[in-house]
């Protein structure tokens, strides 16, 4: 069986990252638990990838992804 569960992954990845701030696995788990289970924040994911999806800066100032695509090279599919 792998680590973190397939079906579980989201709210594993964010227990681990809380993790590191809090005292206990317990707390943290609780904390991506209240997070993945939040209407509004699953909202915002879902708005963050369609824009991607559709080729548009999704304009989340911590985006890695749009961080990226600035510095990427324009091709002749994909000018600039
Ligand atoms: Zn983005």
């Amino acid at each position: 069986m792998s680590y973190p569960p397939a079906d579980d992954r989201l709210r594993h990845l964010i227990a681990q990252q809380v993790n590191c701030d809090v005292d206990t696995w317990k707390l943290a788990f609780w904390i991506a638990n209240g997070i993945v289970k939040c209407p509004e924040i699953r909202a915002e994911f879902r708005r963050i990838e369609a824009a991607h999806a559709a080729g548009q800066p999704c304009g989340d100032r911590n985006c890695d992804t749009c961080f990226a695509a600035q510095f990427a090279t324009p091709t002749q599919e994909n000018p600039a």
